[in-house]
């Protein structure tokens, strides 16, 4: 209005100098047009005003339809049939109406600033809590409770709805309560039994994580979701490094309480709608139901992957660990829920060989690999069924006299495409795709039959040592096969050597002292492979029933200029003879290293040196040119 009078001011004293200058005709002209626009302004003001009063009257009207409603919901809360309370986000009463006052027997002064969850039976309290959590994070939700009622306990259903609060900032929670009969309440009772168990059904014990079960159901679910909206999901699988190392170094409580912790820490880090599921033992898993960037899906991993090198403190003490992570993506890597698990799984696999601490992707270049692996997988199954593996021989010559008193069965695999393989390349594989203990049973066959050949060509006091993996002895089979074997041979038991690293007899859970204790029952002789590799202590060794240790290819390489080398090898034959246990040196390959053996007293050696490992038809002329070679 202001502005508005100044250029008024204005039009007029510039009006006065034009009349100045003007003749009379001209004088009226103008003034009348002056005028004109004059008129117009004021016409123009007059709209404005009324618009404004306009505006004025419709706020005015707005404010008092709200106070309005706001009085016919407050009669309505406080008179409604029903009890209705108003909750904040520390669970106190805010206000209730008079039917929940009545209910609960007291007034709503006396009921205001209590907390809520005091007046339901202690039972139900901590379920009633969090459930009030939720709903002031805006989460609906229902809850049957029993709550006390002028000193009696009632059944009750209680609605929780968020409502916002005076701030809109945050949610307060409006509780209604329905009293139930109690038929109803038997019936919601049998449907929280029906529930519980279903959580049981479809949760980890330990950690109250998915299982196994519901983590297949849910990646099923997220991928029907990810389809239907055209979203990327992704499948992290995670493994804590050195875990076993805890459970047995610290014991089976600790690793639970760590398990316990490391899934609130996984929760943590995802949003509502994920899933993390805990496979078995220290195998987790996470499934980001919407991943909207690789950024986005970086961060998020390698988050998880920083919270679990941060030591975790536990009751009795702190323990520090880290985690090995593989990730995978739909539809990046795959559409199928099967290929999904594989893959996170290879990337999982990987990330361990790479030391563990670190997060994989999924990549093509693993995907080769993987494909390769699938190859020679199947390839294997068939070279089983196709008689493709033949038993390779290397001797074991005694040092004192240098005649050959054994010898060590080696598999060898004649590939269709990539001709003789060494056993490195394939005993892992096949103990992974679970064929290793028929390859077993074919070795165990192929060279007890060979023995027994040989002992019939005159060479009759020839030992025979076979190499078992870990996954042959956790499953008691072993036995059964070897006992077959001597019946249908007819070899002397004393004749068979089983050779088992130190990791496998000391390390792996399932190796049970039972099968050893029915082999050495049996008759056949127990040997510890690759000694001094694997940390384990004559003591341990005197718990078993071990005739025989072979020192480490990586302790026999040392001698006679590395003098630790010297010095374990030397103590190892001593303790083993004055425990009454047989020693053979492997992987001998120099004069320098013979002569060391023979000084210090070892009894038996093989290596490259003495014979090397050969075919089951050549070893035949090397056990006579042996033999032919002594005076
Ligand atoms: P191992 O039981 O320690 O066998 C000795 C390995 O050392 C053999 O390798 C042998 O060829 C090699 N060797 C022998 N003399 C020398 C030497 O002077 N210098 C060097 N550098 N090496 C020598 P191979 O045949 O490749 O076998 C490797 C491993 O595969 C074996 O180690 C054994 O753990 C495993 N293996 C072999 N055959 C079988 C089998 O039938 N079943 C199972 N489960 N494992 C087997
Ligand atoms: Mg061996």
């Amino acid at each position: 209005m202001e502005i508005e009078g100044r250029r008024k001011t204005n039009t007029a004293t510039e009006k006065d100098d034009r009349l100045l200058h003007e003749s009379p005709r001209q004088n009226t002209d103008s003034s009348k047009a002056s005028l004109e626009r004059a008129h117009e302004e004021l016409l123009a003001i007059q709209a404005k005003l009324s618009s404004q009063a306009r505006e004025l009257r419709k706020c005015r009207s707005e404010v008092s339809q709200l106070r309005l409603n706001r009085g016919r919901y407050n009669d309505l809360f406080l008179s409604a049939p029903i009890g209705f309370l108003l909750v904040d986000r520390f669970q106190q009463i805010l206000s209730v109406n008079s039917k929940a006052a009545e209910f609960l027997g007291s007034s709503s002064t006396c009921l205001a600033q209590t907390l809520l969850p005091l007046y339901v039976v202690p039972d139900c309290r901590k379920a009633l809590s969090l459930k009030l959590e939720r709903a002031c994070r805006g989460e609906a939700g229902d809850i049957q409770v029993r709550m006390l009622s002028g000193g009696r306990t009632v059944s009750t259903s209680l609605r929780l709805n968020p409502v916002k609060d005076h701030k809109q900032t945050g949610f307060l929670c409006q509780v209604s309560i329905v009293t139930i009969s109690e038929n109803r309440a038997s019936e919601m009772q049998l449907k929280n039994a029906r529930d519980y168990l279903h959580h049981l059904a479809t949760h980890d014990a330990l950690t109250d994580l998915s299982n196994r079960r519901e983590f297949y159901d849910s990646l099923e679910a997220s991928l029907s979701y990810a389809r239907r909206n055209a979203k990327k999901l992704a499948v992290i699988m995670l493994d804590l490094d050195r875990f076993k190392f805890v459970n047995d170094s610290l014991g089976h409580e600790v690793g639970d309480e760590l398990l316990i912790e490391v899934a609130r820490r996984l929760k943590q880090k995802v949003k509502t709608g994920d899933t993390v599921a805990r496979l078995g033992g220290d195998e987790f898993s996470i499934i980001i139901k919407e991943v909207t960037s690789e950024t986005a899906l970086d961060n998020v991993t390698e988050s998880i992957r920083q919270i679990m090198s941060i030591p975790f403190k536990l009751k009795r003490q702190e323990v520090s660990i880290s985690a090995s992570i593989g990730v995978c993506q739909y539809p990046v890597d795959s559409v199928h829920k099967k290929d999904l698990l594989k893959y996170a799984d290879a990337a999982l696999y990987k990330s361990k060989s790479r030391g563990g601490n670190c997060v994989q992707v999924f990549s093509n270049n693993l995907r080769l690999k993987l494909e390769s692996r699938v190859q020679m997988e199947s390839d294997l199954r068939c070279g089983i069924q196709d008689d493709d593996f033949d038993t390779w021989f290397q001797p074991v010559h005694k040092l004192e006299s240098g005649n050959i008193v054994g010898l060590e069965a080696l598999v060898r695999w004649r590939h269709p495409r990539q001709g003789l393989i060494a056993p490195a390349a394939f005993i892992g594989l096949a103990e992974d795709c679970g064929v290793i203990e028929k390859l077993g049973k074919v070795i165990l066959e192929q060279s007890c039959a060979n023995l027994v050949s040989l002992h019939a060509h005159g060479f009759n006091t020839l030992s025979l040592s076979i190499n078992v993996s870990s996954h042959q002895l956790q499953r008691d089979i072993l036995v059964r096969q070897v006992a077959d074997v001597l019946n249908a041979t007819g070899l002397d038991p004393k004749l068979l050597e089983i050779e088992l690293t130190e990791a496998v007899l000391f390390n792996e859970p399932g190796v049970s002292k039972l099968c050893l204790s029915e082999l050495k029952a049996i008759g056949v002789k127990l040997v510890v492979d690759n000694f001094g590799v694997g940390f384990s202590s004559f003591n341990k060794l005197r718990r078993l029933p071990i005739s025989k240790i072979k020192i480490d290819q990586s302790f026999v390489s040392g001698v006679p200029f590395d003098p630790d080398a010297c010095s374990i090898v030397k103590a190892i034959v001593s303790i083993a003879q004055d425990l009454g246990i047989a020693v053979v040196s492997e992987g001998v390959e120099t004069t320098a290293q013979l002569n060391f053996l023979t000084d210090v007293g070892c009894d038996l050696a093989q290596g490259f040196l003495l014979s090397n490992p050969v075919c089951a038809t050549a070893i035949e002329s090397t056990l006579v040119n042996n033999r032919a070679a002594k005076p």
